[in-house]
């Protein structure tokens, strides 16, 4: 285990397993979110229900947010100032048609002036099209 996740466990007040540091490592390592299928199959051997709740765990503690892109659900690490039952990601998703990979654009967020007279509780703002990457290997 890293000395960093250590640290990021214990600001999110996550209690530390080898299953949840394992996840998160993982999860740490990737640019684009991940599907609940992708994670399960990079961690085949594990306990499909500890993978599942691992990732509910992370949510509720601020630790991961969920994207819904097409039809599919990822997970992708939040920024620090996320906590328990209090998601602070209202930025702008993007999602490529061609690689299927979806990525957090932090540079475009939602304008606080809709917070002032709405409670939000979850964001989402997904783009679709062709990411840099793919259009660069056309
Ligand atoms: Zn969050
Ligand atoms: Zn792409
Ligand atoms: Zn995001």
């Amino acid at each position: 285990m890293k000395k960093v996740t250590e640290a990021v466990f214990e600001s999110k007040k996550i209690r530390l397993t080898t299953m949840r540091i394992l996840i998160y490592e993982y999860l740490e390592t990737v640019t684009a979110a991940l599907s609940l299928a992708e994670i399960e199959k990079f961690f085949h051997k594990a306990d499909k229900v500890t993978i599942y709740r691992t990732l509910q765990t992370f949510q509720e503690k601020g630790l991961v947010h969920k994207i819904l892109d097409e039809n599919v659900v990822k997970y992708k690490l939040c920024a620090d100032s996320c906590g328990e039952d209090y998601h602070n990601d209202r930025h702008l998703h993007f999602y490529c048609k061609k690689c299927n990979e979806t990525t957090c654009r932090d540079e475009i967020i939602l304008p606080k002036s809709l917070e002032e007279s709405f409670q939000i509780d979850e964001v989402q703002i997904l783009v679709k099209g062709i990411c840099e990457k793919c259009l660069k290997s056309v």
